[in-house]
């Protein structure tokens, strides 16, 4: 299943679960790789733009794009039948739970393992109302989860609508879902999938594919956004020829700011919220958008990489601390330890036993009460290990030594990336 994700901020006027995944490469040299979300974001601040794409720096992940892309996977699975029946509600259900159990919470960008749990929950009553609500008009689409790219404007832009339905005489509905909050009304969004989606010459060989029905054109008739919360539709007409006009122009507006290089931030509240990048950005300062006579942003930038190192230090103990728990598990489930496959990954599991030492003066003190401190080679953990494993140790001496130990069992894991995967 393909994965949308998105840069924009929550409530944005983004794509259903987020935005769409970045367009391909373009393929013929000049042509700009275009998106609605490269669209929006460059709007929300050319900088950030250039942080993400252009510098192809990594952001956090973000639960709220996750919550999406589950519901979006469920949604996709409900509907790729080509004739009924179709997945009951327990399957589409499942469908949900496999993506959601695909990331840990902290893949997911969750802080907690309780938040995660709680959106877990809230996605599958969501599914079970949309389920509910539309089962009685289930009828097989055109196409899921359409993606396209096409060259337009010395652009290649890439769409990916949710839901495409035959209207009949080659005319189309087009459907995104929407997750989030709230639904804005601004179908500018919709508009980037009528032009690409008319423009598109697959289309029509897709409808004389499904339907045997062959047109010198499609023409989307309806364009509408689903809120999937609250089961409430958005829809719009199809979008006239001076709107079209007019939200082309938006586009090729941003396209001549990105191949002109025109990169200033537009610090604002709201986008600077969801940033990733405020510690890079000159425009932003401990929190807060640099007041006009702060120092150059060289002065400052220490203290933006001081906030910056501890919050990756921070993220780094919750991920040991996830390791830590998967590699208990792990090791556990292996027993005896042996060669065990994943999809992606192979792990050589070796089952080892290790003594541990409570009180550390108290073992010094038997070591030199029994003239073997040198024998334990300066009070390694392995130095002491072998005093006390070795056959001839004094039995008083290995009695008081077993006082201060514990024997625990410990796991070595290797890992391995199967051959072919990167
Ligand atoms: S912190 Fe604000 S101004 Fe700076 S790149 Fe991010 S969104 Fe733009």
């Amino acid at each position: 299943m393909k994965k949308k994700n998105s840069e924009a901020v929550p409530g944005a006027d983004q794509g259903l679960f987020g935005e769409l995944p970045p367009p391909a490469p373009a393929k013929k040299s000049g042509l700009l790789a275009f998106s609605y979300s490269k669209l929006s974001l460059y709007e929300e601040c050319p900088l950030k733009y250039k942080f993400k794409y252009i510098d192809k720096m990594k952001e956090e992940p973000k639960y709220y794009f996750a919550f999406g892309n589950s519901v979006h996977a469920a949604l996709e699975f409900l509907y790729s039948v080509k004739a009924p029946p179709f997945p009951s509600l327990e399957e589409t259900l499942d469908a949900f739970r496999r993506d959601w159990a695909a990331k840990s919470y902290l893949e997911k960008g969750y802080r907690s393992p309780q938040k995660a749990e709680d959106d877990c929950r809230k996605g599958l009553a969501m599914l079970k109302a949309y389920y509910e609500h539309n089962r009685r008009s289930f009828k097989p689409p055109f196409l899921v989860e359409y993606s396209t790219d096409v060259e337009v404007d010395g652009l290649l832009v890439r769409t990916i609508s949710d839901r495409i339905e035959h209207l009949g005489g080659g005319e189309l509905a087009i459907i995104d879902y929407k997750t989030g909050k709230d639904v804005k009304r601004q179908p500018l969004q919709l508009y980037m999938y009528q032009k690409i989606n008319e423009l598109d010459p697959r289309l029509r060989e897709k409808l004389a594919e499904t339907y045997g029905l062959r047109v010198s054109a499609v023409k989307v008739r309806q364009l509408l956004y689903y809120h999937v919360p609250t089961l409430k539709e958005y829809p719009f007409e199809r979008a006239d020829d001076k709107e079209i006009g007019a939200f082309w122009e938006r586009v090729l507006g941003v396209a001549d700011g990105i191949k002109g290089l025109k990169f200033e931030p537009t610090p604002g509240e709201r986008q600077c919220a969801w940033c990733d990048f405020k510690s890079l950005c000159p425009a932003f300062f401990g929190g807060h958008h640099r007041p006009a006579d702060l120092p150059p942003p060289e002065a400052v930038k220490i203290e933006a990489l001081v906030d910056r190192y501890g919050q990756l230090k921070e993220k780094m103990a919750d991920l040991q601390a996830q390791l830590d728990e998967v590699a208990g598990s792990l090791g556990r489930a292996a027993k005896d330890g042996g060669e065990y496959a994943g999809s992606q990954y192979t792990a050589r599991v070796k089952k080892n036993s290790k003594w541990e030492f409570r009180d550390r003066e108290a073992v010094i003190g038997v070591l030199n009460k029994f003239d073997l401190y040198q024998k334990a080679l300066n009070l390694t953990l392995t130095g002491i290990t072998s005093v006390l494993e070795s056959a001839d140790l004094p039995e008083e001496a290995r009695k008081k030594l077993l006082e201060q130990a514990v024997k625990r069992t410990a796991f070595d894991i290797k890992i391995t990336k199967k051959e072919g995967l990167i």
